[in-house]
């Protein structure tokens, strides 16, 4: 099959998983025993032994060869929040010297990167350099092509040498396994035969597009992503016009062909659309398990950067490119599936149904309270600070938003109130049938940083550029251990062993035990429901109200990344990582210093890109400008005192037009003493070592100063003649597209 894009379409069907190591090629490549057998390792979650290795190694570059792949890489995702990959060639030379492509079970088990150059949060020491990369068997592998052929991708963990892990995916996937686990223990109680719950996730990508051309000339966005100058054009997004507008067919082609690449990598791709702020667009797959999403959504940030280049454009994934027009975020849409296919926040129309709904919807409301801090830090990172809480985005204090129907049943349950609903009347304990909860009467709340949605939480205080590994695996942490408390809490209320309520739980069957059952879970509900009940807000997260309201309730607000990334080092949320199996105590130590040092390193460039553009490019092209004038007047002044009628005289007069001068003029002063100042700070800055100290300091004293310099830069750009003005403006990057 020749898979060229014509720009002509093409069937979905035909381009999906084109280079994806899926079903059907496995089957066709693998005896059949090995593929039965690697099926089963998925399911169980087992180890792969040498033999089957060997077997899958071969099969798998049988299939590479035959799609003209030369190059094998273990495929990870380091501290850096992007992924790494180191390429080998399938070439092995013989002793006799023939050369034969070779690619054996080791080799794709595990590969031994130099781990140096990666963050590592002290856990790897310089002197041993070592670590190695892991083959996550749960992830398929890939071809990833280029125009001279491709290399096979192979899925992996990244650990250091004594097996810490240095990376996003491993947290995932243990949190991912204790969740599962402690659900189906739960469900177990329910009568449910459940070997699996899987946690899966539907990312919302937004983006925005910008002319090549332009981007190259703003060492801002090259560097540091976004924009430190710029004055807001007239037209914003005020016309609300660009919201879901018809497309532009550059942007279209771009979009089509993004799709196309993401389609043979089996990620599937469901909407395309314009998002609020011109140049802004957003791109959403079909959810899937959260490995799996995650895998695809790091894919997704690369194939948008790789395809725009192609078409002369370049995809800005920075979480607030341009002050004043709407950030970019990332809608993170979470539910709990189990092996049957049945999603486990779908409530349902019988008690039964809307007991195990309720109880596992109380999980995620109890947890989201109890550790509100860490999920408000795993969503901290330099860029997405400037996101949150302004231009659309959802505040930096995580709550959660139920909606009208689903609000008032809580309600009802904490004051032991009955809910009249459809005129039925509730049995003793508060419920007999609550409605169904379907997507229609969950209201939109836009202004909420995490809004059950239906049948799903979204969380949308998380940021455009980061991985979704972190924000997913505390959220799976969190409800893992909830799971576990009110599993523990039923059992204990029921008051026999998990054992007797096994053999007892065919629910319906024992009408004692079913009413000794569903009495135990709603008090636990119940209980849990009024222990949190300060999480839930479904007022406006925007106002004033809500800010002081939350510090009332004593949530985590902090507005900025050095105060979040500290719930890393509070006890509760250490315990809650390491009992969930997440994480050691070293891993998380790590973690903080890792995400700590990004924000400085952030922080820093963002400042020296500062200096670097004002020195080499504002204030020469001001002091010419300044300079133009001043002839001007001048001139002015000459010809003033060179003319003896008095009239005339009177219209020379220079003085309006020296006022303006004066203006620009004092502009630049004031820059160049802020620019002065900022050094220094900047300075003094560097030699703390300190990291917890500079960090503050990068927030509360850098970052202001920015703020001052780039609004003095702003006015200038506003009094300076715009073919003079040295970096392309608002106006080429937002609307020359
Ligand atoms: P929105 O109205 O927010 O655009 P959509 O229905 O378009 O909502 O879904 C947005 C994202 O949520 C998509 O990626 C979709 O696949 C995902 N999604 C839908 N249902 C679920 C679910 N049960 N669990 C996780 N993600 C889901
Ligand atoms: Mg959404």
């Amino acid at each position: 099959m020749d898979l060229k894009n014509t720009n002509k379409g093409f069937n979905i069907i035909d381009v999906y998983q084109y280079n994806v190591f899926n079903d059907e090629k496995m089957r066709k490549f693998l005896p059949y025993n090995a593929y039965k057998r690697f099926k089963e390792v998925q399911r169980s979650g087992e180890k792969v032994d040498e033999i089957l290795a060997d077997e899958i190694a071969h099969g798998v570059k049988e299939w590479a060869l035959s799609r003209g792949v030369t190059h094998f890489a273990h495929w990870f995702q380091p501290m850096t929040g992007l992924t790494a990959e180191k390429h080998e060639s399938f070439l092995s030379i013989e002793k006799d010297g023939t050369p034969i492509n070779r690619f054996s079970g080791k080799n794709l088990i595990k590969s031994e990167p130099d781990a140096s150059s990666f963050p590592s949060g002290g856990i790897r020491s310089t002197f041993e350099a070592r670590g190695y990369t892991i083959w996550d068997t749960s992830s398929p592998m890939f071809i990833m092509e280029s125009d001279n052929g491709g290399t096979l991708c192979i899925p992996s963990i990244f650990l250091s040498y004594n097996g810490d892990s240095l990376d996003k995916k491993t947290p995932l996937l243990r949190s991912m396994e204790t969740l599962s686990k402690n659900a189906c223990k739960l469900l177990k109680l329910f009568g449910e035969d459940i070997h699996k719950v899987y946690s899966v996730i539907g990312v919302e990508q937004e983006y925005f597009l910008i002319d090549k051309n332009y981007y190259y000339k703003r060492e801002d966005l090259v560097f540091v992503g976004r924009t430190l100058f710029g004055m807001n054009p007239p037209k914003g997004q005020q016309l609300e016009d660009h919201y879901f507008g018809s497309i532009k067919d550059r942007i279209l082609n771009f979009m089509q062909e993004v799709e196309y690449e993401l389609y043979k990598l089996g990620i599937p791709a469901k909407t395309r659309h314009n998002e609020v702020s011109p140049a802004q667009f957003e791109l959403a797959p079909i959810y899937e398990d959260a490995n799996i999403a995650n895998d695809h959504n790091q894919l997704i940030m690369e194939i948008l950067k790789k395809v725009a280049l192609r078409n002369n454009l370049v995809v800005l994934l920075h979480e607030k490119p341009f002050k004043g027009l709407n950030g970019s975020g990332k809608h993170n849409n979470w539910s709990l599936m189990d092996n049957k296919g049945n999603n486990l926040f779908e409530p349902g129309d019988t008690p039964y149904e809307n007991l195990k709904f309720l109880i596992f919807l109380s999980s995620v409301i109890v947890g989201v309270y109890r550790y509100n801090d860490l999920l408000r830090a795993s969503i901290s990172t330099a860029s997405n600070d400037y996101r949150l809480g302004g231009n659309e985005a959802p505040p930096a204090i995580i709550s959660i938003f139920l909606g009208k129907t689903l609000s008032s049943i809580i309600e009802c349950l904490i004051n032991s109130k009955k809910y009249d609903f459809t005129q039925k009347d509730i049995i003793d304990l508060g419920l007999s049938k609550i409605p169904v909860i379907s997507k229609d009467n969950t209201d939109r709340n836009r202004t909420s940083p995490l809004a059950f949605t239906g049948n799903k939480f979204e969380f949308r205080a998380v940021g455009s550029s980061q991985s979704v590994s972190t924000p997913n695996f505390v959220i799976n942490a969190i409800i893992a251990k909830i799971l576990d408390e009110f599993t523990n809490k039923i059992t204990n209320k029921i008051g026999s062993n998990l054992e007797d309520i096994y053999k007892n739980n065919k629910f319906g069957n024992d009408e004692s035990y079913s009413n000794k059952f569903n009495k135990a879970v709603m008090e636990t509900i119940i209980e849990g429901l009024r222990e949190s009940k300060d999480i839930l807000y479904e007022g406006d997260n925007y106002s004033k109200e809500w800010h002081n309201e939350a510090i009332k309730r004593k949530l985590f607000v902090v507005d900025n990344t050095p105060a979040a990334l500290k719930a890393f080092t509070f006890e509760k949320n250490k315990e809650l990582l390491i009992s969930t199996n997440v994480f050691t105590e070293r891993e998380i130590e790590a973690r903080y210093n890792i995400k700590l040092e990004r924000y400085i390193k952030y922080i820093e460039l963002e400042a020296e890109t500062m200096i670097h553009i004002v020195k080499t490019k504002v204030l020469p092209v001001c002091f010419n400008y300044q300079n133009d004038i001043f002839k001007v007047i001048e001139r002015l002044n000459k010809l003033n005192s060179d003319y003896i009628i008095k009239e005339l005289k009177d219209n020379l007069n220079y003085e309006i037009q020296f006022k303006y001068f004066l203006e620009y003029k004092l502009l630049v002063d004031k820059l160049i003493i802020l620019i002065d100042k900022f050094e220094k700070k900047l300075k003094d800055l560097k030699e703390i070592e300190n990291i917890e100290i500079k960090g503050d300091k990068c927030n509360s004293e850098i970052k202001p100063l920015m703020e001052e310099i780039r609004n003095v830069v702003d006015k200038l750009e506003e009094k300076t003649d715009k073919n003079k003005w040295p970096i392309p403006t608002y106006y080429d990057l937002l609307y020359l597209i």
